[in-house]
C-alpha cells in the first residue's frame, strides 16, 4: 500500500533508541517530532532527553 502524501514528513521509531519499545511518532518537522519523543521518553521511560540523547533521536529520524 502506498502511503498518501501528508504533512507529517518526519518519522521515528522509539525502538531505534530503546529496544523493544513500540512507540512511533510522526510530525511535519524535526523540532515537532523531537518534542513528541521528549514527552514520550519522559512519560514512558523516565528519561530526560539530554543533548546526547537528542542527537541519537535526530539520527534515527526518517524522512519521507
Ligand atoms: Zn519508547
Amino acid at each position: 500500500m502506498t502511503a498518501p502524501q501528508t504533512r507529517d514528513a518526519k518519522h521515528i521509531a522509539c525502538a531505534e533508541i530503546v529496544p523493544d519499545c513500540s512507540f512511533t511518532a510522526s510530525a511535519a518537522t524535526e523540532e515537532e517530532l523531537l518534542k513528541k519523543v521528549v514527552a514520550h521518553a519522559a512519560r514512558d521511560h523516565g528519561i530526560t532527553v539530554t543533548p546526547e540523547v537528542a542527537a541519537k533521536v535526530k539520527a534515527a529520524i526518517k524522512s519521507t
